[in-house]
């Protein structure tokens, strides 16, 4: 018997299971398709929000939309979940250079980062630090969003409801036309692609300037005393409690083959020796790799194919997906349920030129 659903979403990693809640808190019929493979960027995330980085210490454009969007969400869905998915967790910088602590220094002094760079500290204050360092800064409005418990809620969530499906969806098996969707024994409205950097091996959407970023993350456990904050040192320590700290993360474009790689794991290992030395003979507890889907302008792609409407993207969302989907997926929501216009630094309007005609 053939069902009919409103939205077919292809991929549950954060993009589409945020999308899959706010369809479904609207009203709307989805059915989620997702082969659970463990790999994924949003598995493999920190879920680190960050609103000032890079070595220019620059404000993530739009950063006062999207974060009370995010924590607003996470907080509603731990409610709603009875978890804490949120963590609100001070932060600090470590200098790198006498030049980051003079670009520290110009920022702070600019209103528009007033809520987001906090003191400046001496490497001597702190006791997880050699004095010999440079010291650095405090960062406010930072945290991480526990994303595989909040996965997990939502995948639960959506079994219960008999609206996703684990397996893998072949592109070859959809039937578009001017109509309807079809593909198994599913009739839709739409199919939105939420499927993160396989995306450039979608041939409706391979056009989009994709630049997939991939990343290894290590989790470890120590007995020595962890600092309390986040620590951001070029890389980053995320202390969990109970001794257990994640690290992280790499950046390599090429091969983009999600296998950890020698170098990745020495260049890990060589940050934690040089920055933390006293953590050095920690327990590893698990390695992981992942792919961000990250876009050429730094913006995500959201939106409607240029020549199909039935055929949607919601992706891009590269190294800060945490902080930039829960806003994203209320817009797309609201173009998908009322037909309010895409804000234009999301639309994938902005690459529609280079859209091949067939
Ligand atoms: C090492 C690393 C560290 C990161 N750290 C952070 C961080 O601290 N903070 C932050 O905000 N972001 C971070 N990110 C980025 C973040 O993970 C992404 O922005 C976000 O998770 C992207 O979510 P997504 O749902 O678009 O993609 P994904 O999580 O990749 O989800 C895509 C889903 O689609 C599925 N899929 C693909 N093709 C198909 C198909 N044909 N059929 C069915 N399913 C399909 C996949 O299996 C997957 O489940 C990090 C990423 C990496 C790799």
């Amino acid at each position: 018997m053939i069902k009919k659903i409103n939205i077919l979403i292809v991929g549950q990693g954060l993009a589409g299971s945020l999308l899959g809640w706010r369809l479904l808190q609207a009203g709307h019929s989805v059915l989620i398709v997702d082969p659970g493979l463990k790999h994924t960027a949003s598995r493999t995330a920190a879920g680190l929000i960050n609103p000032i980085t890079g070595k220019r210490l620059v404000k993530t454009e739009h950063v006062e939309e999207y974060l009370p969007a995010a924590i607003g969400l996470y907080q509603q869905l731990g409610e709603f979940f009875g978890e804490t998915f949120w963590h609100a967790k001070r932060q600090v910088r470590l200098f790198q250079s006498d030049e980051e602590c003079e670009q520290w220094k110009k920022r702070r002094s600019e209103a528009a980062y007033k809520p987001y760079l906090g003191d400046q500290f001496n490497a001597d204050t702190k006791a997880y630090l050699h004095d010999s360092l440079k010291g650095g800064f405090e960062q406010k409005q930072c945290g991480y969003l526990d994303t595989n418990l909040l996965l997990d809620a939502l995948k639960q969530y959506f079994q219960e409801k008999g609206c996703i499906t684990q397996q893998h969806l072949n592109i070859s098996d959809l039937t578009v036309n001017d109509l309807t969707i079809q593909w198994q024994n599913y009739t839709a409205d739409k199919v939105v692609f939420c499927d993160g950097y396989q995306l450039q091996n979608n041939p409706w959407f391979s056009w989009l300037p994709l630049q997939p970023a991939q990343g290894e993350i290590f989790t470890l456990k120590t007995s020595k005393t962890l600092p309390e904050e986040i620590v951001q040192f070029g890389k980053w320590l995320l202390p969990l409690g109970n001794g257990m700290f994640r690290l992280g993360s790499t950046w390599q474009w090429k091969p983009i083959d999600e296998q950890i790689s020698a170098k990745a794991e020495a260049t890990l290992t060589v940050a934690l020796e040089q920055q933390f030395p006293q953590y050095s003979d920690a327990k590893l507890i698990q390695k992981q790799v992942g792919v961000r889907p990250g876009t050429r302008d730094k913006m995500p792609f959201i939106g409607n194919h240029p020549h199909c409407s039935k055929l949607s993207v919601f992706n891009g969302f590269g190294s800060k997906g945490t902080l930039m989907i829960p806003w994203c997926s209320e817009r797309f929501c609201e173009l998908l349920t009322k037909g309010v216009m895409l804000p234009s630094f999301v639309d994938i309007k902005r690459y529609e030129g280079d859209c091949p005609v067939d």
